[in-house]
């Protein structure tokens, strides 16, 4: 790989709607702390020197809202795009990454909804892929005990067995990718879904379960407490927290 090929581009899918999260305005442009969450993804992003580009997913009716927000909060001097998302995580990941230049070699997702990963998350991604693994996921283990259950809605739910947690891993974001291993798995699932096919496998809800789908090895890397994703109204609750804590540490 070539020195242009070893600087990361990061996608950031922000075309949710968020509905979990109560209603309101697409979960990316949610306020935490003054600033939207996707200012604040981005801004993670591009605290590591192993990014040099950003192109955001934004909802389609809303890009130039986006791109105005960008500007608004000093995100200007960088390299950052807005293209319109889809109807899909996955369809908005695979739009943000058709408007990635083709000699970029590593490509980083990570969802809008992961305002506080720390940029030694970021960075760890990133060298995991240069050093030579085609898709790397940061996760942590679980606290809790996991169960397989037969779902029901309303309950009671059967239960099948329960995994051993010490082999769980929870998956946070960025996941990074070799760039060509992440467009090839992203246009097999277009041309599966076009097909009809896969209608019986469980649903791909990130990147690296794409990859692995497709028989590629994927390997995981220490992620981070703060790198939690957003999705309910307590996890609003919990950013706030965790943001004041470290406005209060830096006044020091
Ligand atoms: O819904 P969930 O929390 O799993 O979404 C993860 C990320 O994917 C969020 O940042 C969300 O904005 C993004 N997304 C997207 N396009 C969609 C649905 C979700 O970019 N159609």
């Amino acid at each position: 790989m070539n020195a242009t090929g070893a600087i990361a581009a990061a996608v950031v899918p922000a075309a949710g709607r968020g509905e979990r999260l109560g209603p309101g305005a697409p979960k990316a442009l949610r306020d935490l702390g003054g600033v939207p969450l996707l200012v604040h993804a981005v801004r993670a992003l591009t605290r590591s020197r192993a990014v040099g580009l950003v192109v955001v997913a934004a909802p389609a009716d809303g890009v130039a809202e986006v791109v105005a927000l960008l500007d608004s909060h000093g995100l200007e001097g960088k390299d950052i795009r807005v293209v319109a998302g889809g109807d899909t995580r996955q369809e908005s990941v695979r739009l943000g990454l058709a408007a990635i230049p083709a000699e970029v070699g590593i490509v980083l997702v990570h969802d809008a909804a992961r305002p506080l990963v720390p940029v030694e998350v970021v960075d760890a991604v990133a060298s995991a892929v240069r050093a030579g693994a085609e898709a790397v996921v940061p996760a942590v283990p679980l606290a809790d005990t996991v169960k397989r259950v037969e779902p029901v809605r309303g309950g009671p739910e059967p239960v099948l067995d329960t995994p051993d947690r010490a082999t769980l891993r929870a998956v946070q974001t960025p996941q990074g990718f070799r760039r060509d291993t992440l467009a090839e798995v992203h246009a097999k699932a277009l041309a599966e879904e076009s097909a009809g096919a896969g209608g019986d496998l469980p649903p791909v809800t990130d990147d690296a379960g794409l990859v692995e789908r497709f028989g590629g090895r994927v390997v995981v890397v220490p992620g981070h407490e703060e790198a939690f994703k957003v999705t309910r109204p307590l996890d609003l609750v919990l950013a706030e927290a965790v943001l004041a804590r470290r406005r209060a540490a830096d006044a020091y």
